[in-house]
C-alpha cells in the first residue's frame, strides 16, 4: 500500500520504491505475491514492465515456469533443479485429471499435447516449437520433454510390450548425446551450443506407445570444423577423442598425449560434455558398432591432422605451395588415416585443375598459398558435414518406426533463436529467418487466427494490434524480387562477386520495402533488415561466395578415391559433382539459401498440419549465473519514469550516449556503455520478451476466451451431464465456440438440440476456473 509520509509517497511494500513495482502493487493490492502469479494473464495492467517484474519475482523464489496465455515462458535456472524432472513429477502431470489445476511446466505442455493425441477422435499430430537464443534452455527442454514422453508413454505399455517400448525409447534417448557430440560446441554464449537446427517426431501408436522417432537437421556450422572464433570451440567430439581415446586407440588414430592442433583450440579446460564413454555407448545402443566406430574417429582424427598442414608462399606463380617444414608429417598421418594417396592429397590442395575448349582439354593451375589453405577447410568441411548427415540418417534408421505402427506424432522443434552479432553474414540471415517464419507461423495460429475468429463469430471484441512480419519476409524470401533471389542471381551468373554491385541491386529494386535500410555510416558494404526482434546489420562481403557453398570437383574425387569404406559411402563414386566454383559442374548450382528454403518450407507445411504449442524459453542473464535476473541493459531513473536503454547493437569501443527528458522533467542523463570483451550481443529478458511477443499474446490471452471446443468433441464429452442435469434458462453470457459448429460435427443440429448445448455450455462455463483450457 502507498503510504504518506510527510507529504510523501513511499512504499511498505515487499518490492521497494521501484516505480515498476509501484505500477503493479497498485494494482494488485499489497497483500498478492507476484511469485503466486501462474498465469501472465492475470497480471494487470499487461505492460512490458508488469510481465517482466512478474517474471522476475517468480525467478527470485525458484519459480521457473509461467504461463502466458497459449505460450508457457520457461526461465533457464542455470542450476541443478532435479526435483523439478523427477519421474514422480513426470507421473504426477500425467495421471493428474485437472493438469491446470498443477503448476506451469514443461510437462504441462508435453502431457496436454499427449492427451491431445489421445482425446479426438481423429488423431491429431502434435508439435512443441520451442524457442529462445542461445543459451536460454531449448535443448534442455526438448531434452526434457523427451525423458518425459519416454517416461508416460511407458508406463501405459503392457508387461508383454514393455520391454520392447523401453528399448525403443533407450534408442530415442540414446540419439541425443550422439547428435550433441558431433552438432554441439562450446561458445561464448553457452558451453553446449546447438550448432544445428533440429525437429525430432516421437511416433506414437494407438495405444499411446512410442513406437520410434524420426529427425531432420537444419542447417550445421561445418565452418566450425575449421574456424572457430575466438574462445570458442571446435565440435565436442573432437575434444572427446583426443582426451578419451585408449592407448592402443591413441596410436592407430595418431593421437599422442599432449599432441597439439589446430583446429582445436581451449582444450585444456575439461567440459561435462567431453565425455567420450557416454558417446561411444550410445552410438553402440543405435547399431553403430565398433568397427564403424573406429572408421569415424580415424576420418576425424584425419581432420585434425589436415588442419596442421600450412604452406609457404610459393616462389612464383607457376609453382606450387610447398607444406612448411613441420607440416610435412601431417601430410602423412592425414593421408595414412584418411586412406587417400599422400601425392593425390598433395595435388589436390595445391592445384586448381580447369577443363575448357571443345577438346575438354584439362588445365593445371598451382594455387596461392590462402587458396591452398582454403581448399584444405573446404576438405574438412565438406568430409564432416557428410559424416553428420551419414550420422543422422543412421540414427533415423536405428529409430524410426515402421510407418504401419504409429498413427500420430509429437515433434519437438528446437532451433537455433534470433541472431544478432557485431558482424553478421548468411548464417545469421538464414538464422534470422527461420525465426521469423516460426513468428509468422505463430502469430497466424494464435494472433491473427484468434481475433479473426472472433470477429467472424460476431463476438464482442476490441482488436488487439500486434506485429505482423510479411514484409520482412517478403524482403528476405518474396518474388518477384527478394534478398535471397538476388544473391542466388548472382551465384548463378557465376562472375567475380562484388559486395557493392549487390548492395546497389538490393537497394534500388527493394527500398520500397519498409523492413529495409542501410547503414550509411559504415565502412562495409551492408544492408540492415528491422527483424520482428529488433534490426540486424548484415555485411554483404562474402556473402555470395558463402552461398554458392563451393566445393572444387578435385575435393570430391580425392575423396572418392579413398580405400576407407565409409569415406566411400559417404562419397560415392558415381554421384554428380557438387557445386562447383570454376562452374564445370555439370549439376545445377543448388545454393545454401534455396536449400534451406525449401526444408524449412517443408518443416513449416509440417506444423501447419499439426496442433501447435509453444515454449519460449528465457535467459536470465548473460552470465550463466543462477539467482540473477538481468532485466534490462542499464535502467535510469528520473523522478518516476524509467528509459530502458538498449543500444542497437554492440558498439565495439566504450561509448557515450546522451540522453534529454522532455519538460517538466528537462534534464538530461550521460550513459556511458563499456563493452565487455568478447561482447557477443546479449539479449536481456525485456527484449527477449519483446522478440517473441509475450506482451501481445498475453494481451490477446487475457481478453479471449478461455476454451474452445468443437461441439461435436464437446457433445461426447459432457452428453453425461445432459441426461442428470437437464438444461435451466440463465443469462446470456459471452459463449465461446469454434467457428465450424454444424459443419465439424458432421451432424444436422436442429435448433433444440442447439438449445439444449448452448445452456450446457453456459452451466459448465461457469463450473469451469477462468484459465481451463481444452
Ligand atoms: P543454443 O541455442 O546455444 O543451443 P539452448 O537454448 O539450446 O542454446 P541449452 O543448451 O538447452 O540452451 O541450455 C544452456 C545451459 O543452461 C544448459 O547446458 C544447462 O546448463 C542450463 N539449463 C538450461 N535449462 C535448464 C534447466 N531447466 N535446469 C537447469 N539448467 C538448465
Ligand atoms: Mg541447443
Amino acid at each position: 500500500m502507498l503510504q504518506q509520509v510527510n507529504g510523501q509517497e513511499t512504499s511498505s511494500l515487499p518490492y521497494g520504491n521501484d516505480p515498476l513495482s509501484k505500477d503493479l502493487q497498485v494494482f494488485l493490492g499489497s497483500d498478492f505475491q507476484l511469485a503466486e502469479l501462474d498465469d501472465l494473464t492475470k497480471v494487470n495492467p499487461v505492460t512490458p514492465a508488469t510481465v517482466l517484474k512478474c517474471l522476475q519475482e517468480r525467478y527470485q523464489v525458484d519459480v521457473f515456469y509461467t504461463n502466458a496465455g497459449c505460450t508457457l515462458v520457461a526461465l533457464n535456472p542455470f542450476k541443478p533443479v532435479p526435483y523439478l524432472y523427477c519421474p514422480e513429477l513426470m507421473r504426477d502431470y500425467h495421471t493428474t485429471p485437472q493438469l491446470q489445476k498443477l503448476k506451469p511446466h514443461i510437462f504441462t505442455v508435453g502431457e496436454q499435447s499427449y492427451r491431445n493425441v489421445k482425446s479426438l477422435l481423429e488423431p491429431v499430430d502434435q508439435s512443441i516449437i520451442v524457442s529462445g537464443e542461445s543459451g536460454a534452455g531449448k535443448t534442455w527442454t526438448s531434452r526434457c520433454l523427451m525423458k518425459f514422453y519416454a517416461t508416460v508413454a511407458n508406463s501405459s505399455a503392457s508387461q508383454e510390450t514393455h520391454k520392447t517400448v523401453e528399448r525403443i525409447e533407450k534408442r530415442v534417448l540414446d540419439s541425443n548425446p550422439v547428435m550433441e557430440a558431433f552438432g554441439n560446441a562450446c561458445t561464448l554464449r553457452n558451453s553446449n551450443s546447438s550448432r544445428f537446427g533440429k525437429y525430432i517426431q516421437l511416433q506414437l501408436n494407438r495405444a499411446q506407445q512410442m513406437t520410434g522417432a524420426s529427425v531432420q537437421t537444419y542447417l550445421l556450422e561445418k565452418t566450425r570444423v575449421a574456424y572457430q572464433a575466438p574462445l570458442e570451440r571446435n565440435f565436442h567430439i573432437f575434444y572427446q577423442i583426443t582426451k578419451g581415446a585408449s592407448s592402443s586407440e591413441r596410436l592407430e588414430w595418431h593421437l599422442p598425449e599432449g599432441a597439439t592442433f589446430h583446429w582445436l583450440p581451449n582444450s585444456e579446460r575439461t567440459l561435462e560434455e567431453d565425455c567420450f564413454e557416454v558417446t561411444k555407448d550410445a552410438m553402440l545402443h543405435l547399431g553403430i558398432d565398433h568397427s564403424t566406430q573406429n572408421n569415424i574417429f580415424k576420418i576425424l582424427s584425419g581432420l585434425l591432422h589436415l588442419g596442421n598442414i600450412h604452406f609457404d608462399d610459393s616462389e612464383d606463380e607457376s609453382q606450387v605451395c610447398q607444406p612448411q617444414e613441420d607440416a610435412k608429417c601431417f601430410v602423412t598421418t592425414t593421408a595414412s588415416l584418411l586412406r587417400i594417396p599422400k601425392e593425390e592429397l598433395l595435388e589436390t590442395l595445391r592445384v586448381r585443375t580447369i577443363t575448357a575448349g571443345k577438346q575438354q582439354q584439362v588445365f593445371r593451375k598451382p594455387c596461392c598459398r590462402a587458396d591452398c589453405e582454403t581448399r584444405r577447410d573446404c576438405l574438412a568441411k565438406v568430409t564432416y558435414a557428410r559424416l553428420f548427415d551419414w550420422l543422422v540418417s543412421v540414427i533415423n534408421g536405428s529409430i524410426c518406426a515402421e510407418p504401419s505402427t504409429w498413427t500420430t506424432f509429437i515433434g519437438l522443434l528446437d532451433v537455433y533463436g534470433f541472431e544478432c552479432f557485431p558482424n553478421n553474414n548468411l548464417e545469421q540471415l538464414c538464422i534470422n529467418y527461420a525465426n521469423e517464419k516460426l513468428q509468422q507461423h505463430f502469430v497466424a495460429h494464435y494472433l491473427r487466427a484468434q481475433q479473426e475468429e472472433y470477429a467472424a463469430e460476431g463476438l464482442e471484441w476490441s482488436f488487439i494490434s500486434y506485429q505482423d512480419n510479411q514484409s520482412c519476409l517478403d524482403l528476405i524470401e518474396g518474388s518477384p524480387v527478394s534478398i535471397f533471389s538476388l544473391i542466388n542471381e548472382e551465384c548463378r551468373l557465376n562472375r567475380p562477386s562484388n559486395a557493392t554491385q549487390l548492395q546497389t541491386r538490393i537497394e534500388s529494386t527493394l527500398s520500397s520495402n519498409a523492413s529495409l535500410s542501410r547503414n550509411k555510416f559504415s565502412k562495409d558494404t551492408n544492408f540492415i533488415i528491422a527483424h520482428y526482434a529488433g534490426p540486424v546489420q548484415y555485411q554483404i562481403e562474402g556473402m555470395v561466395e558463402k552461398n554458392k557453398d563451393p566445393v572444387p570437383p578435385e575435393l570430391t574425387r580425392l575423396l572418392q578415391h579413398s580405400q576407407d569404406s565409409l569415406l566411400q559411402k559417404l562419397f560415392p563414386s558415381q554421384e554428380k559433382e557438387p557445386n562447383d566454383l570454376s562452374g564445370q559442374s555439370r549439376a545445377p548450382v543448388v545454393t545454401v539459401v534455396s536449400k534451406f528454403k525449401s526444408s524449412l518450407e517443408q518443416l513449416m507445411q509440417v506444423l501447419h498440419s499439426t496442433t501447435p504449442h509453444y515454449i519460449r524459453c528465457i535467459k536470465p542473464n548473460s552470465h550463466g549465473h543462477a539467482q540473477r535476473f538481468q532485466a534490462e541493459e542499464v535502467i535510469v531513473t528520473m523522478g518516476t519514469s524509467s528509459l530502458f536503454f538498449l543500444p542497437p547493437s554492440p558498439p565495439p569501443s566504450p561509448s557515450f550516449f546522451l540522453f534529454f527528458l522532455p519538460p517538466p522533467l528537462s534534464s538530461f542523463s550521460l550513459l556511458i556503455f563499456i563493452p565487455p570483451p568478447n561482447l557477443t550481443y546479449p539479449l536481456q529478458v525485456l527484449s527477449q520478451l519483446e522478440a517473441c511477443g509475450i506482451v501481445e499474446t498475453v494481451h490477446i490471452s487475457a481478453a479471449g476466451f478461455p476454451i474452445r471446443v468443437s461441439f461435436q468433441s464437446f457433445l461426447e464429452r459432457y452428453d453425461l451431464l445432459r441426461k442428470s442435469h437437464p438444461p435451466q434458462p440463465r443469462p446470456s453470457s459471452r459463449l465461446p465456440s469454434s467457428s465450424p459448429t454444424k459443419e465439424h460435427s458432421g451432424q444436422q443440429a436442429t435448433p433444440e438440440k442447439d438449445t439444449v448445448l448452448h445452456a450446457l455450455i453456459r452451466d459448465i462455463l461457469l463450473t469451469l476456473p477462468p484459465t481451463a483450457a481444452t
